[in-house]
């Protein structure tokens, strides 16, 4: 299967509004599901960017993927592919991934551990499902918007396998970026934002950040009656939320996202020309780099629209 990549042969223009932050709310933002164009035809589920919320604080996609019996397959396959303006978040439930970059960092993402990409002003990675491996795989890909002052930095990569954990009464987190529950990831972040992995049983209070605004994504079980797929929005203005369930879950936070961004295919700029140069120079340029050892060619950018990118806000 594939993931880890926005694949699509014909990607949407997907964006992101400087509007303040909502209260507390309660909406389900639903999935769509995409058919990555990769050989196999894998489909994912995404529920960042949604068509009225495009953004969670600095987050801007999700795909979840998996559970996937892969014992037969070869599993994740990913060739390589240019990203810029932002950083990728490989999180497993189950299975591992191998990421190689064009720095030459080859790194392993297992349940538990972190593979973040930051990719600044340019970067190539591949992604695939080492040999041999695990029967399942399930996991999440997460894009990180860099703001407008970050979004040009040194690319770099960041492997995490020993992350702080948080616990309360009917609850334990690993806290995977920012902060959670007075714990603090070291993972590097560019605009205050938080990445946690719940597991809960029973009743439960979580704390959360007042200026954040937040939302969970389940990965297994229920929680306050919502299963895997949808994206369940709680707004800002929470100290802590009460919930109920048995499940594994993400809580994604972040102070909302104010500036106006432009997001095609595996790039975030600022304009319309932005991708397109960002887009010649993996076609034709050195920007990004190349991947060794992937054993596969690099992946070719699919055409710009017809028409022009639009700056968008974080929400409609
Ligand atoms: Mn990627």
């Amino acid at each position: 299967m594939g993931c880890v990549s926005n694949l699509e042969a014909s990607p949407q223009e997907a964006l992101c509004e400087g509007t303040p932050a909502d209260g507390p709310v309660r909406e389900l933002l639903y999935p769509r599901d995409v058919v990555l164009g990769t050989r196999d035809g894998t489909t994912v589920s995404r529920t960042l960017p949604n068509k009225d919320r495009r953004m969670v604080g600095a987050w801007c996609f999700a795909d979840h993927y998996g559970p996937t019996d892969v014992s037969d397959s070869p599993g994740m396959s990913v060739a390589p592919h240019p990203h810029a303006g932002l950083q990728t978040v490989s999180w497993l439930v189950a299975g591992e991934v191998l990421h190689r970059d064009s720095l030459g960092h080859v790194a392993t993402a297992r349940p538990g551990t972190l593979n973040l990409m930051t990719a600044g002003r340019g970067i190539a990675h591949s992604e695939h499902s080492p040999v041999p491996h695990d029967d399942v795989l399930h996991g999440v890909q997460l894009w990180v918007a860099l703001p407008g002052e970050h979004r040009d930095t040194e690319p770099h990569f960041e492997h995490h396998a020993d992350l702080p954990a948080a616990e309360g009464h009917g609850w334990h987190a690993t806290v995977v970026m920012g902060q959670f529950a007075g714990q603090t990831s070291a993972a590097a972040t560019y605009s205050p934002l938080v990445l946690a992995e719940i597991t809960a049983d029973g009743p439960f209070t979580l704390p959360l950040r007042e200026d954040f605004e937040h939302a969970l994504l389940v990965l297994d079980g229920e929680v306050d009656g919502v299963e895997r797929g949808p994206l369940l929005y709680l707004g800002a203005g929470r100290a802590e939320i009460e919930l109920t369930g048995r499940a594994r879950f993400l809580v994604l936070g972040g102070v909302p996202f104010h500036e106006k961004i432009v997001m095609w295919w595996n790039f975030i700029g600022r304009t319309h020309d932005d991708i397109v140069a960002m887009r010649e120079s993996w076609m034709d340029g050195d920007r990004f780099g190349e991947v060794q050892g992937s054993g596969q060619s690099r992946l070719a950018a699919p055409p710009m629209p017809g028409t022009t990118l639009m700056p968008r806000a974080r929400k409609r």
